[in-house]
């Protein structure tokens, strides 16, 4: 833990929380948003580990050493608080947050900063959110309230409004490949890098998971069966219950990403350094594309719902007919 450093990307949000901290003037309630896969996590981790770090007041980095970073890294420390996702539950809940408030209303038990870490943030229901505002309208010193989320939008106002924002944002393009390279030992070619990267829409630790998940060679697997599909070489239902056999919402996200890279193709005008999708200029080319485009991202959408929202559904005849859209759009 002594070890932990930012990345690249978040120094300079880093840099910032460390100077507020050096004047004394770090806020009490912190809202860290950005997108998935940038390590906002870690981020707040990294500042708690210093808020209760014992060893020198304004030191950069927790020491690794001390008595408040060993009962961290043993995952004991008293005055560090996580509330997050109970077991299946899609919301936190305003119980949980009632033993965040007797927590900060409360002494710290090793004569230091008390932290509270609550992520996704966005998950606070109603009720926990305004048992949680007590806490940011009212703070108790030397407690600090992390909320990590992404997708702010969707906290009270009265949330955010109470807490200062550190915005974490992507790393520019090159920034975020060189990381890649450097870091994931798997991603070996320049190619592989620019197309996990446009995956991931340039989010480097998204990018670091599609290749832990070998997300590349079902790209180009997909990418290919949708080619003999608009030549009108695919055996459909076989291929339909492979992919019902596999993870099928891996798939219908993958298909959204696979489009999306042939919507881009089209609006840059550019051939994307993809082989799998150079084969579908044809496609990219013909007139009406985008608005065909859109409907069928609509389909796919609407089958990603279907997903989420039915507690069974028939998945083989969701891909079926998902492959005949698929079909009647490539050919236009
Ligand atoms: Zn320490």
């Amino acid at each position: 833990m002594s070890s932990w450093r930012p990345y690249p990307w978040l120094q300079q949000s880093w840099e910032h929380l460390h100077s507020l901290r050096q004047q004394g003037k770090l806020p009490h309630g912190m809202l860290i948003s950005g997108d998935r896969g940038l390590g906002k996590a870690e981020l707040a981790q990294g500042l708690a580990s210093v808020l209760l770090c014992r060893e020198q007041e304004n030191a950069e980095f927790a020491c690794g050493q001390c008595k408040g970073c060993q009962l961290q890294q043993a995952g004991t420390h008293p005055d560090i608080m996580r509330i997050g996702l109970e077991e299946k539950s899609k919301q936190i809940k305003v119980d949980q947050v009632r033993k965040v408030v007797d927590f900060i209303n409360k002494t710290s038990q090793q004569d230091g900063n008390k932290v509270v870490v609550i992520e996704p943030a966005e998950a606070l229901n109603i009720n926990a959110a305004n048992a949680l505002l007590k806490c940011l309208e009212e703070p108790t010193k030397d407690s600090f309230l992390l909320l990590v989320s992404h997708a702010p939008g969707r906290l009270l106002p009265t949330i955010r409004s109470r807490c200062q924002v550190v915005a974490v944002s992507k790393p520019k393009h090159d920034e975020a490949k060189a990381w890649l390279q450097a870091h994931v030992a798997a991603v070996d070619s320049d190619q592989d890098a620019e197309k996990l990267l446009m995956l991931a829409q340039d989010n480097p630790l998204l990018a670091q998971q599609y290749s832990d998940d070998g997300i590349l060679t079902e790209f180009d697997d997909l990418a290919a069966q949708l080619y003999k599909l608009y030549l009108g070489q695919l055996a459909l239902v076989q291929y339909a219950e492979r992919v019902n056999k596999g993870d099928v919402p891996v798939w219908l996200n993958l298909s959204q990403q696979f489009l999306w890279t042939l919507i881009r193709s089209h609006m840059l005008k550019v051939a994307l350094p993809i082989a799998s999708v150079e084969s579908f200029q044809q496609v990219i080319e013909k007139d009406g594309f985008s608005k065909r485009a859109y409907q069928m991202l609509e389909e796919i959408q609407q089958a990603i719902a279907e997903m989420n929202s039915t507690s069974n559904p028939n998945t083989q005849l969701l891909i079926e007919s998902l492959l005949v859209r698929w079909q009647a759009f490539l050919r236009g």
